[in-house]
């Protein structure tokens, strides 16, 4: 006489079904873990199904119940497991497809490069280097001392109005207005001969629109025996035909500054016209770029320098303005504005 079928045996392999659909069809992996805990688990509903039907079991049918429970709960937690894998793996290649389309060629770096000013300042540097000239650097924030006072400029002097200092407060220092104070630090530091260009950031209180309060500057210091105004002349034609072309020339027009004497401006042919005239050079056919002249003995005198042997001149200019008249640049805001379209096209 056949059996009948033992209804525990049933319940359990119905919950196994339903169970095994609901984690089939979970969408998500939240759902999924949702639909294992009801299901699978020391807790779930199986495993309790399962203790059901072996407290109802005969004793002789009781190992056999538990081991076809058994078997169910661990094809529950195999079905759990790969549909866990399947949804990872839906989910990488969604988001594979949302963010990269591989048939396209790779995104290239962009490499950064140089301001046109630095651009400027090297060209700078490398001309003057040729000439013999070495690099000297110093702080940006200055003593009075070396600022102003051992350039011959006394606290009431008048051409300390020439400048108009970022003082700091409370303090004996300033933020340096122009590039000289490091020419007397080196000649504190060394004896002649010395020939070196100070290139750097300077600092005046300028709320013109064509200024900018930070600029920067280059100058040259060269010092030794037997060095005259020719020296200085023939330095400045050599760096102007060296910068803008051989066609550039250079004029020297008698000025004053505290710490040169005699002192001059150097003006450059127009750049633009060759001298012709234009709106830039104002129909001059010149452009004014600096200041130069030779070493005033008082200067010599601050750094004990024997005035009587040694001579030297001195020069400095705008790097700003030099780059702007190279790279033909109208309006000096435009260097510090950082506008990636006026950038680009220094590589
Ligand atoms: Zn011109």
């Amino acid at each position: 006489m056949p059996q009948a079928p033992e209804p525990e045996k049933l319940d359990v392999v119905a919950l196994v079904d339903t169970a095994e659909r609901e984690l089939a069809a979970a969408a998500t992996e939240q759902a999924l873990r949702e639909v294992h805990a009801r299901y699978g688990g020391r807790e779930g509903a199986i495993k309790r199904a399962v203790q059901a039907a072996i407290n109802a079991a005969p004793k002789d049918r009781k190992r056999e119940v538990g081991q076809v429970g058994n078997a169910a709960l661990q094809r529950i937690e195999g079905a759990f497991e790969a549909r866990l894998r399947s949804l990872g793996d839906e989910a990488r290649t969604r988001d594979l497809a949302r963010t990269v389309d591989v048939t396209l060629p790779g995104r290239s770096h962009r490499p950064g490069h140089l301001h046109p000013i630095t651009h400027a300042r090297r060209a700078i540097e490398r001309i003057f280097a040729q000439l013999g000239f070495t690099l000297a650097t110093g702080p940006q924030v200055e003593t009075d001392f070396h600022n102003f006072e051992a350039l011959a400029m006394p606290p009431d002097h008048p051409a300390r109005d020439m400048q108009d200092t970022f003082y700091l407060a409370n303090s004996d220092l300033l933020l340096r207005t122009h590039t000289s104070p490091v020419q007397i630090r080196t000649m504190l530091a060394q004896r002649p001969p010395v020939r070196v260009i100070c290139p750097g950031t300077v600092y005046r209180r300028d709320d013109d629109p064509t200024h900018s309060p930070m600029f920067h500057q280059v100058e040259g210091l060269l010092v030794d025996e037997q060095v005259t105004f020719a020296d200085l002349k023939g330095v400045l034609l050599h760096f102007a035909r060296a910068f803008f072309g051989p066609a550039t020339t250079v004029r020297l027009r008698p000025s004053f500054f505290p710490f040169t004497e005699p002192s001059a401006e150097f003006d450059l042919s127009c750049v633009f016209c060759a001298g012709a005239g234009c709106r830039t050079c104002k129909n001059t056919g010149w452009i004014e770029v600096g200041g130069a002249g030779m070493v005033d003995p008082e200067v010599f005198r601050h750094v004990d320098y024997d005035s009587e042997r040694y001579t030297g001149f001195a020069f400095g200019f705008g790097i700003d303005r030099m780059a702007m008249l190279k790279y033909r640049i109208s309006d000096i805001r435009l260097l510090y504005e950082g506008d990636h379209r006026l950038l680009e096209q220094f590589p």
